[in-house]
């Protein structure tokens, strides 16, 4: 494995040590408390920027904010203007793009490489959005009651949503929200997560230069326990839209049963990614490794749970484990790097505890294992590239969602079987198969419980491509029309002729 140098912090305009205000009714304040809370560079420590801490009494302003705004003026913007105004939004986040890149790479830790790479998904879902902005459209539907009845159905916006996400994508995750909102003609109360609040924050700054009207767009930093859940339980919020960990969405539906507002939830995965004696190795070797090392592991459908047909499981293992160890891990900075570090302290206490217990039940780490501690590594919070063999179904590195570099590769003989086993997991988010059977292919992508299954690739995202989980990986989905239709209230209208 080789380790970038260390490089020094380059002094970023937003990330530069300053106060950062949230984002209410158009305006930047302070949080009703006062209170601030630091973000810091995970891959050195360093302070990037305290951050205005919002609680409870800040998200009652937010919500006030949004509903005068759904209720008031944003009910008279039409569609066209909906669409222009996500389209301005594209062009400046494409014209600040490199900061914004930046920014999360900073805030988070993710490789340059890897959120510049983002560019052609975070735009396409703007621009994807706004054109829906303009084709969103009910039904007349025949109906077969006596006399002259007509009957239709409006489509219209659900309200004020609260919108909750992670830190592994600051920047997508906020756009996957804001996006729909603004198409449907909703208002929306951003919480980003508390370890990386910086790309969300200077994206209201660019929602206000692209001219959405205030309130629409508000931007609470803070925690989970406090400003989080109280937007989940607030009564005036009439949607969540969160993205987070199973745990997590239990408490946010227990929330949202006071006002029952709609809940879409976006969970976690322990995705299953088989690889067949029959698959293109050349190709499925990179492709099982980036399934779960990208993003160090970080994200939420990673094909962790590795299947690998027994005829090929040695050979196949150990080239991945070989793969794993041959990749830069390092600042994220630096566009060499390939692997950067893991979110926080915290995180890597997490992943640290699962290498232990992988070990204990007697898996063998054939590549990784440890946290890197060497020079310039030692600040940050960095697990290289780990790739565990000999793992058995009931281990719990094979049940448990790791959210960090670590693959579990477990054997497998028959089809049947390994169907019924991968589908053994209280989740159902990701999955992959490689094969160069086209019937297998076929078979195996109907069995599979997921709400996504790559074939002969992993993680292909799209935003006119469904996504979301089946089981405990949440429900409702994002991107894809149906997105657009978790904003939107179903009314129908009746209305005698005769
Ligand atoms: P998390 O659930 O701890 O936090 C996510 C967000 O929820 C944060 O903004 C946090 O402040 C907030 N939160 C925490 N407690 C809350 C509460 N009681 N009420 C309301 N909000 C609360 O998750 P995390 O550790 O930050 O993120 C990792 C998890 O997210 C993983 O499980 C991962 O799989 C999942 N994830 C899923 C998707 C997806 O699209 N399905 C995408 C990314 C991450």
């Amino acid at each position: 494995m080789a380790v970038t140098q260390a490089i020094p912090m380059t002094r970023h305009p937003y990330a530069d040590g300053s106060y950062k205000k949230m984002l209410i009714d158009g305006k930047w304040v302070d949080a009703a408390s006062g209170k601030r809370f630091e973000t810091h560079n995970p891959a050195t420590s360093e302070l990037l920027a305290t951050v205005a801490e919002g609680d409870a009494e800040d998200i009652n302003r937010a919500v006030a904010a949004a509903r005068r705004a759904f209720e008031g003026s944003w009910s008279k913007v039409k569609p066209f203007e909906r669409q222009n105004l996500l389209l301005k939004l594209a062009d400046l986040v494409e014209k600040n793009f490199e900061e914004l890149s930046q920014l999360d790479t900073l805030d988070m830790g993710a490789p340059i490489s890897r959120t510049r790479g983002n560019k052609l998904r975070v735009l396409g879902m703007l621009r994807y959005y706004a054109g829906q902005a303009t084709a969103l459209h009910g039904e007349t539907i025949e109906n077969s009651l006596p006399g002259e009845i007509f009957s239709y159905t409006l489509k219209e916006p659900v309200g004020v949503v609260g919108a909750i996400i992670p830190w592994n994508g600051p920047l997508g995750a906020s756009v996957w929200k804001i996006g729909p909102a603004i198409a449907t003609g909703c208002t929306v109360i951003l919480k980003p997560a508390e370890e990386a609040p910086l790309t969300s924050l200077r994206l209201g700054e660019l929602c206000m230069e692209a001219g959405i009207p205030p309130g629409v767009v508000n931007v609470v930093p803070g925690f989970g326990e406090t400003a989080g859940a109280a937007l989940a339980s607030h009564s005036g919020v009439d949607k969540v839209a969160f993205t987070g960990s199973h745990v997590t969405g239990q408490s946010i539906v227990k929330a949202s049963a006071g006002n029952l507002k709609r809940v879409s939830l976006e969970l976690g995965g322990k995705s299953p990614d088989i690889v067949f004696a029959d698959a293109d190795l050349d190709a499925a070797v990179p492709g099982a490794a980036m399934a779960v090392f990208a993003n160090s592991g970080q994200i939420c459908s990673a094909g962790t749970r590795l299947f690998v047909e027994h005829k090929v499981y040695d050979e196949f293992v150990g080239r991945v484990a070989e793969f794993g160890k041959k990749l830069q891990v390092g600042n994220g900075l630096d566009p060499n790097t390939q692997i950067g570090p893991l979110v926080s302290e915290q995180q890597l206490e997490r992943v640290s505890g699962y290498l232990a217990v992988g070990q204990k039940e007697g898996a063998k780490a054939l590549a990784g294992g440890a946290r890197l501690t060497e020079g310039a590594l030692a600040k940050g919070y960095f697990v290289p590239p780990t790739v565990f063999a000999n793992v058995q179904d009931n281990m719990r590195i094979a049940q448990e969602e790791i959210f960090g570099p670590v693959i579990s590769a477990i054997s497998f003989k028959d089809t049947d079987e390994l169907i019924q086993r991968a589908n053994a997991t209280t989740f159902g988010l990701g999955s992959g198969v490689w094969t160069t059977n086209v019937s297998k292919a076929h078979q195996v992508a109907k069995a599979l419980r997921a709400g996504s299954v790559w074939v002969n690739c992993y993680q292909a995202m799209d935003p006119a491509v469904p996504f979301g989980g089946y089981k405990m990986s949440g429900y409702g989905r994002e991107s894809g029309k149906q997105h657009l239709e978790e904003y939107l209230n179903v009314k129908a209208v009746w209305i005698k002729t005769a």
